[in-house]
Order: structure tokens, then C-alpha cells, then sequence
């Protein structure tokens, strides 16, 4: 199957009626029919596909009613194909993964599953539904928070731990799939499950905890997640550096984040926290296009005035320029301590000189800072609009080339609002036994084209299939973050070695494909 038809968006049929055994059942209250709860479900925040939309709207209010809809679905009548069913967290997704067209999908919002924070044990219980501003909120009122964000906080646990989590503090804690102890999940019917809840670990059930984390939504619904926490820290300097060169952009980045690595293989995890405490949490890069600096929803951190320099400095280096965010997060240190340490930092780095911009703000704010933005693009009309993005994992090898390709080439005249991210991570904190898959090198960049439209998607889209055009032309070994495909051979070549894997997992945990269908990747058996 050719790139070019992956990105397009797609119209699909299942036009399953629900089974009267169904509409029988007790928890059949739990669904809705009307207008209102079927067009909610029926798209998503990319606005891109147009699917059917579900036939019901499931609303639980304890896993076990998950449980009971996943039983009812394989017991359908024969002849008939079983209901297809989707939890949606949010309903984040860009490319309809959370729609179920002529099915059921489950509202999570309504199972109320709570949050519940251990200081013993380092550790927070947050329900699948919970969004990670609610597990934030709790967890900094004990002093304690988790360790791996996104950049967006109102995304779900289990939305997030079906795809990756990823975000500046990914080089050096992993992404939030790693730092996961324990789940609750509802998994399909089998013989080996009973379509129930089925709690797994490390230890206990792993094939199921590892297929679960990173799987798209496969192989049950993620009803609880065990978070490891550290300590908070209360304050964040929050650092943005310009550079006018892609090349000292890219090395920064990458001692920054090569220097724990390094000490981390060196000391352990442990001995390292409290070594090298004081180096940078966080750090993210970024493209900065001219004619994109403002309508951004990453744009508030900066001054009007502060802005109009960026624009000029971009003006001047052929419409962009580099931004490298860094965080250094204060935790029991005293701010001159900070200071000093901060001041080391930055005479290391290559930045254009009199281009770097700090705030200091509360670690909530921090972590938050999204929200902000959001709301500004709402009151602009700019965050409900198609959106298109694009999120990619590039091998470190493979930067210059794409970064000659992707950013100066065929984005060249690129008029689109929106951020591009563009910031590199460490393999060796992701772990191979998860279904999530990223390049084979020890070092990949994390390639994030966030941008959107209100009335060009098209042209944004066929941006898009050029880049993945490119990559492929060039034999670049990238892989899709949050992936999109249409057809079996994509996603086999999309999973390489863990295909046979994720298949047998399928086989096993939903072999009739009712879970997630809007992924796309099993097609349904009865
Ligand atoms: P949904 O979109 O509702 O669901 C996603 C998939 O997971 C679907 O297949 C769904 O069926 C399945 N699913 C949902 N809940 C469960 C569950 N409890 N159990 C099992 N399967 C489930 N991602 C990052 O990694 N880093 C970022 O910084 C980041 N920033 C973002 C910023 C914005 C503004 C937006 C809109 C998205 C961002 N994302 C980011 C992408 C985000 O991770 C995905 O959209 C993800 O799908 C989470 O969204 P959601 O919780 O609404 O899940």
C-alpha cells in the first residue's frame, strides 16, 4: 500500500445494529440514544474522519458494567457479528481510534473511579478515566506528583497508557508507559478470561500488563493504573533558547539529555536522582516559524515585545528559528543556589547570544502551561478546526536529512498555524517488552507537526503524505507516534518484530476485534 494513501480521511462501514439481548440487559440503562451523546461520540479533536456514528453511548459507573457490555457484545446472536466496542478518554485521538462506527463507546468520564495517592508506597491509584490534571491536583497536595507528563494535561490515564505519554521529561524518566507499576484492565471474552477484571504487573498477569501499555486500546479497558511518583518540586525556571542553526540546536539538545544518560548507566537510578538533582528536568525542542509565533498554544510564555524580536530573528534566518525549552526544577535547593547552577548551564550552550528567556513559575503552572494557550485558541476560534498532525519518532541519524527535507524544503512556504516540536529521547528508557514501538537507535527525536486549519486541512494533509513520501524515499527508519494506517501490511511493517507478538496478543485477549475499532488494525471475526 502506497504512503500516500495512509493519511487521508477515511470513511468506514459497520453498520451493527445493537443485539436485542442487549437493550434485555440491566445495564441497559447505562446507555444513550440520544442526538446529543451520539454526535459527541462520533468524531474526535482531528475532525478529520467522517465515520458512522456509534449506534449507543455506554455510561458505567463501575468496571464491572464495563464487563457486562464486553460479555453481552460476545455473546451476540449467532450469525450475528458481536457489537464493537471503544472506551474514549477525551476523545483526544486526531484519526477517529476512540470511535466505534455502528457500535458501542464507552463515555469513561462517567466511571468514577477516583484517585487515590500512597506516600508510602510512592505511588498514586488513578482510575483509566481520570485526566492527568485531576491526578496532578491530587497527588501535589501530599507533596508528591508523577515523574512523565504530556505536554496536555487534560488527556486521560488510559488514553495516554494506550499510546506512549511522551513529553520533555521523557529522556530521563521514560514516557509515562514506564512508570506504570500495576493496571486494572477489562479485557475481551476468552477462554482464558471470563470478560473480566483482570489486574497485572510486572509480575502478576505480564503478558497482558506489557500487551496493554503502549496497545492502542486492544486488549481491554484500562480501568486503573498504579503511578509512580517522586517528590514535588515547588518552582520550575522555565528557560526558552534561540538558535538560528538547526546543527548547534540539535547537539545542545542532545547533551542535555546525553548527560543523564550517561550518569544514569553510570550510578543507577537511584544515586543519581540525588547527584545530579539540580541539572534540567525537562527539555524540549522546538521550530518557530515567523508567521506562526503568536496564534500558538505555546506562545504565552513570551512578551509582546519579546515576540517582535523572535519575529525579526526569524525574519532574518529565512522565516525560522530554533527554540530549545529547558526546565530545571527546584526542589529543597534555595533559589541562589538555582541561580548559580542555571548560569553554569547556559555558559555550556550555543544559543544566539541576548535569545535566552526565562520565567519562573509554580511547578503546577509548569506542567499546565498548555491550558493556557488552549484557552486563548478557544476564544480565537482556533481549537476546534481540523487537525491534522503529524507525530513521528526520527532516528538521531537521521536528523539532518529530514531536517534538510522536511523542515527547509517541503515546509518552506508552510503557512499553517500551530507548534512543531522537535526534541530527542533515550531508547534505553522505553522498554521493549510494551507494545509501544519506536526506531531502532539509541538515540530518536521525537517530531511533533501539530498544525491545523480551519478551511486548508487538505493541503495540510497532503503536507503530510509528502513528508511520509520523503522519510520512505530516503529509507529513514522512522515510526509513527499515536499511527495511523489503513490497511494490515502498514501496520505489520508499523510493529516489525512485534507484530507476531501484538497479534497473538489480539488472538487472545479480544479474538472477535470488538476493542478499539477505530484503530483500524483487526478486521472483525465471527
Ligand atoms: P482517546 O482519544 O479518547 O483514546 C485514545 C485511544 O485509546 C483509543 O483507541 C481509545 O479507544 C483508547 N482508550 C481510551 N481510554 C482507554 C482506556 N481507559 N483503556 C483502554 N483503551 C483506552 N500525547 C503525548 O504523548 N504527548 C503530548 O504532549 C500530547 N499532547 C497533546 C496535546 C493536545 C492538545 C492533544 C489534543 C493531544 C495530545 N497528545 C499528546 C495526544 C494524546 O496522547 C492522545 O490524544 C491520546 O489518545 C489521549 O487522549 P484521550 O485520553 O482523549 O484518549
Amino acid at each position: 500500500m502506497s504512503i500516500a494513501g495512509q493519511l487521508r480521511p477515511c470513511h468506514i462501514n459497520n453498520n451493527n445494529s445493537l443485539p436485542s439481548h442487549l437493550l434485555g440487559h440491566s445495564i441497559a440503562t447505562r446507555l444513550r440514544f440520544d442526538r446529543h451523546s451520539i454526535s459527541a461520540a462520533a468524531s474526535d479533536f482531528g475532525r478529520l474522519v467522517k465515520y458512522p456514528p456509534p449506534a449507543a453511548v455506554f455510561r458505567p459507573s463501575r468496571p464491572s458494567d464495563i464487563a457486562a457490555l464486553l460479555r453481552l457484545s460476545h455473546s451476540s446472536p449467532q450469525q450475528q457479528p458481536p457489537f464493537t466496542v471503544a472506551a474514549r478518554g477525551r476523545g483526544h485521538s486526531t484519526r477517529g481510534q476512540a470511535l466505534a462506527p455502528g457500535g458501542v463507546v464507552i463515555d469513561m468520564s462517567s466511571l468514577g473511579g477516583g484517585i487515590a495517592v500512597s506516600p508510602e508506597g510512592m505511588y498514586v491509584d488513578a482510575g483509566g478515566e481520570k485526566m492527568w490534571y485531576e491526578v496532578l491536583r491530587e497527588t501535589v497536595r501530599y507533596g508528591l506528583t508523577p515523574r512523565s507528563w504530556t505536554d496536555y494535561l487534560y488527556l486521560t490515564v488510559g488514553g495516554t497508557l494506550s499510546n506512549g505519554g511522551v513529553s520533555g521529561q521523557a529522556f530521563l524518566h521514560g514516557p509515562q508507559i514506564t512508570n506504570v507499576y500495576e493496571l486494572d484492565v477489562v479485557t475481551g471474552l476468552t477462554p482464558w478470561c471470563k470478560g473480566e477484571l483482570l489486574t497485572c504487573s510486572e509480575g502478576l498477569n505480564p503478558k497482558l500488563f506489557f500487551a496493554v501499555l503502549g496497545g492502542l486500546g486492544q486488549f481491554g479497558v484500562i480501568t486503573r493504573a498504579r503511578i509512580a511518583l517522586e517528590r514535588a518540586p515547588k518552582r520550575v525556571r522555565w528557560m526558552r533558547l534561540m538558535y538560528t542553526e538547526f546543527e548547534k540546536f540539535g547537539k545542545d539538545q542532545e547533551m542535555l539529555i546525553s548527560n543523564k544518560h550517561e550518569a544514569a548507566a553510570e550510578h543507577g537510578d537511584a544515586e543519581w536522582e540525588a547527584a545530579l538533582e539540580w541539572r534540567l528536568s525537562y527539555v524540549e525542542g522546538s521550530l518557530l516559524m515567523e508567521h506562526s509565533l503568536r496564534s500558538n498554544w505555546r506562545s504565552s510564555f513570551f512578551s509582546d515585545g519579546d515576540l517582535a524580536r523572535l519575529k525579526h530573528l526569524a525574519f532574518l534566518n529565512q522565516g525560522r528559528i530554533y527554540c530549545l525549552e529547558a526546565s530545571y526544577y527546584y526542589y529543597s535547593h534555595a533559589p541562589a543556589r538555582m541561580e548559580k547552577d542555571v548560569e553554569e548551564l547556559l555558559e555550556k550552550l550555543s544559543f544566539t547570544a541576548g535569545f535566552a528567556f526565562a520565567n519562573d513559575v509554580s511547578y503546577v503552572d509548569f506542567l499546565n502551561r498548555v491550558h493556557e494557550g488552549e484557552v486563548k485558541l478557544r476564544g480565537l476560534g482556533l481549537w476546534d478546526v481540523p487537525h491534522p498532525w503529524l507525530n513521528l519518532f526520527v532516528p538521531k541519524s537521521n536528523m539532518t536529512d529530514f531536517h534538510a527535507g522536511v523542515f527547509k524544503a517541503i515546509m518552506m512556504h508552510n503557512k499553517f498555524m500551530g507548534p512543531i516540536l522537535v526534541y530527542p529521547t533515550s531508547r534505553s528508557k522505553w522498554d521493549e517488552r510494551m507494545s509501544a514501538v519506536v526506531p531502532d537507535e539509541d538515540v530518536f527525536y521525537s517530531v511533533g507537526i501539530l498544525l491545523s486549519s480551519a478551511d486548508d486541512w487538505e493541503s495540510l494533509e497532503k503536507q503530510n503524505i509528502e513528508i511520509l513520501q520523503l522519510c520512505d524515499r530516503l529509507g529513514m527508519k522512522i515510526k509513527q507516534y499515536l499511527p495511523h494506517y489503513r490497511n494490515r501490511e502498514d501496520w505489520m511493517k508499523h510493529f516489525g518484530e512485534k507484530w507476531e507478538r501484538f497479534a497473538a496478543m489480539k488472538r487472545r485477549y479480544d479474538p472477535k476485534a470488538i476493542l478499539s475499532p477505530g484503530q483500524r488494525i483487526f478486521a472483525q471475526r465471527i
